[in-house]
């Protein structure tokens, strides 16, 4: 494989860049991306409307659906350079990465006008209502219900963790329509407005940003049958395709990178030494870290490009690194570069206390990960 960048590659980044400088809220952070503060919601909201007016909100989108159909290299240029300054596009970047791709996928062509247009002018939020109380891992046991009431569904439970529904005008949520057949085999995808009634969003308190995740309640909201994206009762195949998009549409080693050059500053700042040849090591085993991440992220961007509907073991590699190992290292290392000086608000090492936290487990936890590389790229076989 070869991983030197082409000229127009090149060029391409280099205008991303200079365009994100001018344009980013100054002072931006990832935690930012969560929206705990009210204010943010209209920042994210400007910030992707210039985007789409200039052609990098969804330039790798096909041609048909207002994108510039760029190579899915380009895809990842734009990616880095979102996540090497914070990921200014705040909950859109699962809009353009794998809610728009299902609805592409699945939708008919009143839900892709519908649903795609305002994707594409950056002016809509989204949420993803997948996991449950009793259904993470196993997302398959999910238990929310979707009833056919003539032309309608009332949906009734539970969603939880759920990120950004605060502050989201629409919920991707997985419902179980027909109790009767196999756990994979009964569940649907419906597209909801939030501001329906019988929907109750809460907060769920955590040591690090308010609203960093959230429960939703569904108390017999009745939706219209037009919310269904794809067949009733197969949406799981729609949501397999979804979550390798969502592993791959999360460039978090360049995050990772930028965090470690922050935090070095940050330490020499607060008057600690960086010549340390222990720390340095330490330092030099981050960088080769992230890069390694990287150097697997390409990887199974190859893969996607080679058979894009293939099983794609790389995508669980690279989760499984980038999410779970990558982020354990970079928290506990900028945690050993800052000292207790680390514990104060606002410092790198403070605010990746929860990027290195929640890392492993959003999106899929690491160990399930590891199971799936053990499975298809190991050949192992299946536990139980
Ligand atoms: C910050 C954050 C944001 C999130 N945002 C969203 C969101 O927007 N939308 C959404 O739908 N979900 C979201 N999630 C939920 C996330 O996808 C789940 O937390 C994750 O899939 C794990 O599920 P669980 O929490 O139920 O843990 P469990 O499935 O109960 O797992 C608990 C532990 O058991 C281990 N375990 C479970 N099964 C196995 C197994 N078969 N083999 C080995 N180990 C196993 C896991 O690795 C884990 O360590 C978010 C989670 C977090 C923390």
């Amino acid at each position: 494989m070869d991983f030197t960048w082409t000229e127009r590659e090149q060029t391409y980044r280099a205008e991303l860049r200079e365009y994100i400088a001018a344009h980013i809220l100054p002072g931006w952070n990832h935690n930012d991306r969560e929206l705990w503060d009210p204010r943010l919601k209209a920042v994210v909201k400007e910030f992707c409307k210039a985007l789409g007016d200039d052609g990098w909100l969804t330039p790798h989108w096909p041609l048909e659906y207002g994108g510039l159909a760029t190579s899915p290299w380009e895809r990842v240029v734009v990616g880095e350079e979102m996540w090497g300054v914070g990921e200014p596009r705040g909950p859109q970047y699962m809009n353009v990465n794998w809610i728009a791709p299902a609805v592409m996928m699945a939708g008919t062509p009143e839900q892709k006008t519908k649903y795609l247009t305002p994707m594409a002018h950056g002016s809509v939020i989204w949420c993803q209502g997948f996991s449950e109380p009793d259904a993470g891992s196993d997302l398959a046991s999910l238990k929310t219900r979707a009833v056919r009431d003539g032309d309608e569904y009332i949906i009734s439970g539970q969603k939880t963790w759920t990120s950004y529904a605060h502050a989201a005008e629409n919920i991707i949520l997985l419902v179980r329509t027909n109790p009767d057949l196999e756990a994979h085999k009964g569940i649907s995808i419906l597209l909801v407005p939030m501001d329906l009634p019988g929907i109750e969003v809460r907060d769920i308190r955590t040591p690090f940003v308010t609203d960093l995740c959230h429960e939703v309640f569904f108390n017999d909201v009745r939706v219209p049958v037009s919310c269904l994206l794809g067949p009733e009762n197969e949406g799981w195949s729609v949501v397999r395709h979804t979550l390798t998009e969502e592993r791959l549409g999360i460039n978090r080693y360049a995050y990772h990178e930028q965090a470690l050059m922050e935090a070095m500053e940050e330490t020499e700042c607060v008057g600690r030494s960086l010549d340390d040849p222990g720390l340095l090591e330490q330092i030099g085993y981050g960088f080769a870290m992230f890069e390694a991440e990287r150097s697997i992220n390409y990887l199974a961007v190859q893969e996607r490009i080679d058979d894009p509907h293939g099983v794609r073991p790389y995508a669980s590699v690279w989760r499984a690194f980038g999410g779970g190992l990558a982020e354990y290292l970079l928290r506990d290392l900028l945690m050993e570069l800052m000292g207790p000086e680390g514990l104060i608000n606002e410092t790198m090492a403070d605010r990746d206390t929860e990027l290195g936290t929640i890392g492993p487990i959003a999106s899929g936890a690491y160990e399930i990960q590891l199971n799936i590389v053990a499975r298809f790229c190991l050949g192992l076989p299946k536990h139980g």
